[in-house]
């Protein structure tokens, strides 16, 4: 693995100016997919039953707790308005609206040994791998109104906040190999519970110190994936997924942007670009087709892609109609990918390889398929042979 300087990074995806993302074109997008309903019905098949439903909406659950954060710029008034019930209690008001006195001071002052206690605890809170970097305004989305005040003005990210930390999530290897069923796609939600968990923490913990912390767990303030990969976090696939060394895609993002002074990570390479160069294993999975088998372009295949990068362009408008007419979301791309493997000594060899060895990435690719990986699981046997990973085991991320 190699890290790149901020302008080697530059030099490889950045190819003209950026506009910072209009969100409301995946929102209009959303609600122009009629259909556009990913719930989906019980049905008498593995993999679709109440027990297999009842698996996936139970990781949703947490996401809930991002929607009452009121950190963000424009948060939902229903938000706020749960806030000032909560901060009305008694019992709880105390932790929720606890502010330190202002003689208080944060003993430590050194942004190296900050940026190591922060990663520290965020592995505490329950974060998998954590990375830093300076906050590159290109990829926060521009501001928009809320839609339930659509009166108020559009507030923006304060230029205060100069850092983003990056908080990543391991998803489980076994659950994402029964695809394509509910009980692939109780990977993601359960990922994004998670970090709604963690963000939360992990932004009090830093308002505790008297420093600002825009929790932005399920991603709608900013683009993640430039951000995770500035942040020293993985390089991103033709996928369009960032692929982590660790976990490969197998991982879910959030970031908290914040004013409190840190040390950012520098981006990495091991390899990714030039293995998805050879390998299209998800572009030939793909059910809706909405993944490039070409070079990396700087065309965007959509109104949902912003100009300006160079990267595998992903139609991410054929994706969402596929999950809206199938009433599911989908895994497949993520599922079947090489890099989706646990982190045993031979995967880390030819991982190793697969980063020096160019002349041998096209030797990988056919063995991999050979050893059947990639392949789905039959959901019939999927409640008596799953094992659970234990998340959060093994940490070493800073
Ligand atoms: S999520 Fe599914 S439909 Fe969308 S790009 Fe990935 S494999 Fe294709
Ligand atoms: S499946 Fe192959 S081409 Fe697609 S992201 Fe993974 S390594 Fe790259």
């Amino acid at each position: 693995m190699k890290t790149l300087s901020l302008n080697e990074w530059e030099r490889k995806y950045i190819t003209g100016h950026i506009e910072r993302y209009d969100q409301m074109k995946i929102i209009n997008s959303i609600r122009q997919i009629k259909s556009f309903n990913t719930i989906g019905e019980i049905k008498d098949k593995p993999g679709f039953t109440l027990i297999d439903q009842a698996l996936r909406i139970g990781a949703w659950a947490g996401v809930w707790l991002d929607f009452l954060d009121t950190s963000k710029p424009n948060p939902p008034s229903e938000s706020e308005q749960i806030a000032q019930i909560l901060s009305g209690s008694r019992s709880v008001r105390p932790f929720l609206v606890y502010r330190a006195p202002d003689n208080a001071k944060c003993t430590v002052a050194d942004p190296s040994i900050l940026s190591t206690i922060v990663k520290k605890v965020a592995a505490l809170y329950g974060a998998d791998i954590v990375g830093i970097c300076r906050l590159d305004r290109r990829w926060l989305y521009s501001p928009i109104p809320n839609s339930s005040q659509p009166d108020r003005e559009a507030r923006d990210v304060p230029e205060e906040c100069q850092y983003a930390i990056v908080l990543g999530v391991e998803m489980d290897y076994q659950l994402v190999k029964y695809y394509p069923t509910y009980i692939d796609v109780t990977a993601p939600p359960l990922g994004y519970s998670r970090l709604a968990f963690t963000s939360k923490l992990l932004s009090a913990f830093i308002t505790v110190l008297g420093k600002r912390a825009i929790n932005c767990a399920t991603n709608q303030v900013a683009l993640y994936q430039p951000l995770a990969m500035q942040a020293g976090l993985g390089e991103i696939g033709r996928n369009g997924v960032v692929i982590t060394p660790r976990f490969g895609p197998r991982v879910r993002f959030s970031t908290i942007l914040t004013d409190l002074t840190l040390i950012p990570d520098s981006p990495i390479e091991f390899g990714v670009t030039e293995f998805c160069g050879v390998c299209r294993k998800c572009a030939d999975m793909c059910p809706s087709h909405s993944i490039p088998r070409g070079e990396r372009s700087s065309e965007p295949a959509g109104e949902l892609n912003n100009k300006g990068t160079l990267k595998w362009q992903v139609n991410t408008e054929t994706c969402r109609i596929y999950w809206a007419k199938n009433n599911r979301d989908c895994g497949t791309c993520i599922s079947v990918c090489p890099y989706n493997k646990v982190s045993t000594w031979q995967h880390r060899t030819v991982q190793w390889l697969t980063d020096h060895a160019r002349w041998a990435d096209r030797f990988f690719v056919k063995m991999d398929n050979l050893f059947g990986y990639g392949k789905p699981r039959k959901a019939v046997n999927f409640w008596e042979e799953w094992e659970p990973n234990q998340p959060g085991r093994n940490k070493h991320i800073w």
